[in-house]
């Protein structure tokens, strides 16, 4: 038997375990993965959203409260709860210490991450780093953890945690944590919730997943089951465009393509469908990949030539290079004629002024649909550069309703022992779009209220053992 069990192992669960153990319970973390692959998503991340109203370590000038909840009231479109995204932007501002009492260390941001350097905090050695010490801190503290332990299926009585079960394996434990992602890995899942389209397409059969294998959203869909309230749409999701060739799971950070905004991009078609310099790459790039999604074949072409070559983070795998446009068709497997027509319309409609990419310049197109309203210049400079994109979802925004202890709900009513954080309720504050950084945040935040409050009503429920044993 437990003080408090922490089901999963990425950021948010290690958060929770550490807290829980620091504040005196004993400690059992569960986690699906094996040794080699622990972590989940948090092992890709690279950094953490912010607030700070001064310079702060590697953090430059201010970014107060307001800027960064009109931020998330931005992206989200107002799918968000203010209270708990507040309480999110404040604890970011003050976790750090804590983070590196754990081990975390972070660095001045490198170049070509995506004009963060004033908003996120990034650590050193990425999200593997940061993983790892917290793992080291969790065993130095005396976190019993286990991996290759996937759990299957929770003992809940009357909205009271009891139990958690690795198969056959039974584990008490007077609180639980529930920390173990979304179902974006789970591709069954994925398909049922984005259905067929109208040209009898299932769409997230061509989806990628850019983080880990494991959140197959077991627990979730157990939580459903014993009636735990959820909240979300079970489509909306991160969704990047990756390069095509990436994996199917963990291709991480350096699948994703930068490219978009110097050039155009087409569908299986050769048509080109939406603006690609609507705004800074930053802003646009978790809106590129429903976008590719929603076309033919859920596949598209991001098309470059030399000028744009050096003005965007090196992909991973190299691009199609051609010496003319037509070859570049051909290579690519799209109609000639339909290329050539979608390119050279374009290129005539291209009202160039002075190209530059760091604010949202002058050039534009006139008399094309759609247009593309910044960094407009004719592709007409070999080589040629095609790189084929795919959906890359990397997590998904349906989960537990949660409140500002981090408590789950059964009909409305708070769980005495049973919290969420992370992913699974991230949709809470993240109903819809993204801002880089943020997942971090929210798992931190929520990590470390769920295991103070769980260790907490370990002791009540312990303390109420007792009595209901004296009387
Ligand atoms: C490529 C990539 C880059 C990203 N970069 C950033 C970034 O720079 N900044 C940022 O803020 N966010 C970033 N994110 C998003 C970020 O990873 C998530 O928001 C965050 O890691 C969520 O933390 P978590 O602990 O909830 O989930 P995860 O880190 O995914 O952890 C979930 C854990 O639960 C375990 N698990 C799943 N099911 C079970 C089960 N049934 N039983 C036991 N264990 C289970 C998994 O093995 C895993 O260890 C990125 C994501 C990806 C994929």
């Amino acid at each position: 038997m437990w003080d408090v069990i922490v089901v999963g192992g990425g950021n948010a669960a290690l958060c929770a375990a550490l807290m829980a153990r620091e504040a005196g319970a004993s400690v059992l973390l569960l986690e699906a993965a094996p040794r080699e692959w622990r972590g989940g998503n948090s092992q890709h991340t690279r950094n953490l959203r912010c607030m700070h109203d001064a310079p702060q370590d590697v953090l430059v000038d201010a970014y107060p409260e307001e800027e960064y909840w009109q931020d998330l009231l931005k992206v989200t479109g107002g799918i968000t709860n203010e209270a708990l995204a507040r309480m999110v932007i404040r604890a970011s501002s003050t976790c750090r210490d804590w983070m590196r009492k754990h081990g975390v260390r972070f660095q001045p941001p490198l170049s070509g991450t995506l004009h963060v350097a004033r908003t996120n905090a990034f650590f050193m050695g990425g999200g593997k780093a940061l993983v790892n010490a917290y793992y080291r801190s969790a065993e130095n503290l005396g976190v019993d953890i286990r991996y290759d332990s996937p759990v299957d299926d929770l003992e809940i009585r009357g909205g009271r945690f009891v139990a958690a079960k690795v198969g056959d394996i039974r584990y008490a434990g007077n609180a639980v944590v529930l920390a173990c992602g979304g179902f974006e890995s789970n591709r069954e899942w994925v398909r049922e919730a984005w259905g067929q389209n109208e040209r009898g397409e299932w769409p997230a059969d061509n989806f990628l997943v850019r983080g880990t294998r494991y959140n197959m959203g077991t627990v979730l869909k157990v939580m459903m089951r014993e009636g735990a309230d959820t909240m979300g749409d079970p489509t909306q999701a991160h969704c990047v465009a990756i390069d095509a060739r990436s994996p199917l799971y963990d291709g991480g950070i350096c699948t994703r393509l930068d490219c978009v905004s110097l050039g155009i991009v087409v569908n299986c078609d050769a048509h080109r469908f939406y603006d690609e310099g609507e705004d800074f790459w930053p802003k646009r790039y978790a809106l590129w990949g429903r976008l590719v999604a929603l076309q033919p074949k859920q596949i598209a072409y991001s098309i470059i030539d030399a000028k744009a070559v050096g003005r965007f983070m090196p992909p991973v795998f190299n691009g199609i290079k051609a010496d003319t446009l037509p070859d570049l068709a051909r290579e690519l497997g799209l109609d000639e004629g339909e290329f050539m027509k979608t390119v050279t319309d374009f290129n005539n409609a291209c009202r160039v002024g002075s190209f530059d990419h760091t604010i949202q310049d002058d050039c534009h197109t006139a008399g094309v649909t759609p247009e593309k309203t910044h960094w407009a210049r004719p592709i007409d400079t070999a080589p040629f550069y095609g790189y084929a994109l795919r959906p890359g979802i990397t997590f998904t925004y349906f989960g537990l309703t949660t409140d500002d202890k981090a408590s789950i709900f059964f009909n409305g009513q708070a769980s005495p022992n049973m919290y969420a954080a992370g992913e699974i309720s991230a949709g809470n504050v993240l109903g819809k779009g993204y801002t880089a950084g943020v997942g971090m945040s929210i798992g931190t935040a929520f990590g470390r209220i769920a295991g103070t409050q769980a260790a907490a009503a370990a002791v009540r429920i312990k303390a109420q053992g007792l009595l209901h044993a004296v009387v």
